[in-house]
């Protein structure tokens, strides 16, 4: 048991010196048994958050209408939450309302999947009303209860249930496939936000391909932002190992998709490097060398038009050349004596005060210049020598520029 635990073991026996239940629940018991690494624990109690807020010291209200509440414990923060059972969902998203309740198995009969609705006390003593640990031990999701009203609850459960099969690796369940295949189109009433968080999490293994063929068959990449913009066909000819991966190398084969990707809500540092992928997958087409990509692009970027070249490309695209071309391109990112236009060692108002010039177009094309000789190492980045080099080399009037 990780340390995660032992904490989560001090919070679970304050719950009970106060004559609270506290219990180990959802993902955490999951992986643990399954021997994954745990990341963060989460304890359920019935204590209600206005307890769990006077029982411990440093507390965060961080849903305390849903009964959730951050305990800080030994630095660490652990998600406590009130047991809780739901009522009606009328939009297939959210309960109407949120009702604390003080069993246990009430608490765990609302979570989505059997594997995800065991809990374990502080002896890691197991509550499994559903056969979660039996499901575990054959690779299966199973909804806790009938599927359909499971997923007229709540639609995102039908796409977590391919993020656990993408994550873990499982199977699922063949009633819960098909409730999943009658019930997907009510993920239209589902926010972009919480599509996002589980559509990350698809990607990563290689069981991709798969996984991907049960978001088609099962209608559920219909209703996803972005991916519906792309033909099934094109969408199963990819392999990726993220959604900036994929949407990258779906838009370089359809450039017109490029405006849908708002749809994914994503941030505009993630929507650039999605842009820059794209733009080094076309620029492999022309003639570029190391030197010019490695300034171009960012490590990250290079590295991952690698992978998906490596995985996507054939022989008739000239797989192995631009493989190689981006091999050299991240060995020369390390060696570069500039990495972008300002570590150039003069700037325009030194160069306009040498020149005894205004201002004007002429700075930009002689850093331009300047930036080309000393990326190529023919001029050092060193101000005397810039200004010799200069002075050898380019001739200045009335604000335009020659180079001999
Ligand atoms: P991860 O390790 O990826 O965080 P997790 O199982 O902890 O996996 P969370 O999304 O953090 O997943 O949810 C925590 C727990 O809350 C789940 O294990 C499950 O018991 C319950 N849960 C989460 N979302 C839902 C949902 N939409 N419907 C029902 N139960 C849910
Ligand atoms: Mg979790």
């Amino acid at each position: 048991m990780n340390e995660l635990f032992e904490t989560g073991k001090k919070i679970i026996k304050i719950l009970n010196g106060h004559g609270f239940q506290g219990y180990f629940v959802g993902g955490c018991v999951r992986d643990v048994i399954l021997k994954r690494t745990v990341n963060d624990i989460d304890i359920t109690t019935d204590a209600l958050p206005a307890d769990i807020e006077s029982i411990f010291e440093k507390t965060i209200d961080v849903g305390k209408e849903h009964g959730t509440i951050i305990v800080v414990m030994d630095d660490s923060p652990c998600e406590v939450t009130t047991f809780r059972v739901e009522s009606d969902y009328s939009d297939h998203r959210r309960p109407d309302s949120v009702t604390f309740t003080n069993e246990l198995t009430g608490d765990l009969k609302r979570r989505d999947f059997t594997i995800n609705a065991m809990a374990m006390n502080e002896d890691y003593q197991l509550t499994d009303p559903f056969s979660g640990r039996e499901d575990l031990d054959n690779r299966l999701l199973r909804t806790v209860g009938n599927p359909d009203e499971r997923f007229d609850e709540d639609a995102l459960r039908i796409l977590r249930a391919v993020r656990f099969m993408a994550q873990l690796d499982f199977s699922i369940a063949m009633d819960t496939v098909a409730a999943m295949t009658r019930k997907s189109p009510h993920l239209k009433h589902v926010a972009v936000e919480r599509k996002l968080v589980e559509l990350r999490k698809i990607y990563g293994r290689d069981n991709i391909l798969h996984v991907k063929h049960m978001l088609v068959s099962t209608g559920v990449k219909k209703e996803m932002p972005f991916l519906c913009e792309i033909s099934d066909n094109d969408f199963l000819n990819v392999i990726a190992h993220s959604l900036s991966g994929e949407a990258a190398i779906q838009i370089y084969h359809h450039p017109d998709i490029e405006e849908k990707l708002s749809e994914l809500k994503i941030s505009n540092e993630e929507k650039s490097m999605i842009k820059n992928m794209t733009a080094l997958l076309n620029e492999l087409n022309q003639e570029r060398d190391a030197i010019k990509l490695s300034y171009l692009y960012s490590p990250e970027v290079i590295s991952t038009v690698k992978t998906l070249i490596e995985i996507n490309g054939s022989k008739a695209d000239d797989r192995d050349c631009k493989i190689q071309l981006l091999i050299d391109s991240l060995e020369q990112s390390q060696k570069l004596p500039i990495k972008k236009t300002t570590d150039i060692n003069i700037n325009g108002r030194q160069l306009m005060k040498y020149f005894n010039q205004e201002g004007g177009i002429w700075i930009k094309e002689l850093l331009g210049i300047l930036e080309e000789e000393i990326l190529y190492n023919r001029l050092e980045n060193d101000y005397d020598k810039i200004v010799k080099w200069i002075d050898a080399n380019v001739e200045i009037e009335t604000g335009n520029i020659k180079v001999n």
